[in-house]
């Protein structure tokens, strides 16, 4: 990767709020080319991205984090997705298998710890990822959470060491269900069942009319990130 100064005035020098979803990925496959990685935890964001990216001609590298214990219906997702784009899409795994986190750190370590649980099952994955990438890409956006308000378009992550492409970060939740309606994305059937954000089965519960979008996650803790997005 090229000096972190460097890359840091260079992302200074431009308006990032100026540009479209669909010009922020062309820049970003432009300037770093298969050097950049899209994350995915096949939400509908994450799955629009990846329809973005193939409608402009690209060929997304995708990886997701396979935690092991998704939703069948996220696996299923997986497949689909793999299908109608024709993308192979890399699974990136923990270092330690869900019976070795038992031995080591007890049963069920997402009812008692849930941050270390997604540290060993989701961020050191990631870190080990993107270290040998140098720009990743997001769907997160500012209306998803207060934590999320203030994130930039494009911007150094200093939390993983590369740049951090987030393109429909001023999207509203409506303009992301419009896409997905509009362009036939595939979803997971879960969201028609009252769960807005699907992670990880043990942590993630169905909200009621009224609730947080994110109110499901983690639900009984203080959390709220798994910790992949300082912002
Ligand atoms: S979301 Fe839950 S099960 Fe998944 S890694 Fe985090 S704590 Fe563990």
């Amino acid at each position: 990767m090229e000096r972190v100064e460097d890359i840091r005035t260079e992302l200074l020098s431009r308006d990032w709020e100026a540009l479209t979803a669909q010009e922020a990925i062309a820049w970003g496959h432009e300037r770093f080319g298969a050097q950049m990685v899209f994350a995915s935890s096949f939400s509908l964001e994450d799955v629009l991205l990846i329809d973005m990216a193939c409608a402009a001609g690209l060929q997304p590298h995708v990886f997701y984090l396979d935690t092991g214990v998704l939703f069948a219906e996220t696996y299923e997702l997986i497949d689909r997705v793999s299908e109608r784009y024709h993308i192979e899409m890399e699974r990136v795994l923990p270092a330690l298998t869900l019976e070795e986190q038992a031995i080591a750190h007890g049963e069920k370590l997402w009812l008692r710890e849930p941050d270390r649980c997604c540290g060993i099952r989701k961020v050191e994955p990631l870190r080990r990822y993107l270290c040998a990438h140098d720009a990743w890409v997001t769907g997160i956006h500012r209306d998803q959470s207060p934590t999320r308000a203030n994130a930039p378009r494009v911007a150094f992550d200093d939390s993983f060491g590369l740049v951090k492409l987030n393109p429909i970060v001023d999207w509203t939740m409506e303009d992301v269900r419009n896409y997905v309606a509009e362009h036939d994305v595939p979803y997971n059937p879960m969201h028609d069942r009252g769960y807005p954000s699907i992670g990880c089965m043990p942590c993630t519960r169905a909200v009621k009319a009224g609730e947080d979008p994110r109110a499901g996650r983690w639900a009984g803790f203080q959390k709220t990130e798994c910790g992949l997005h300082s912002r």
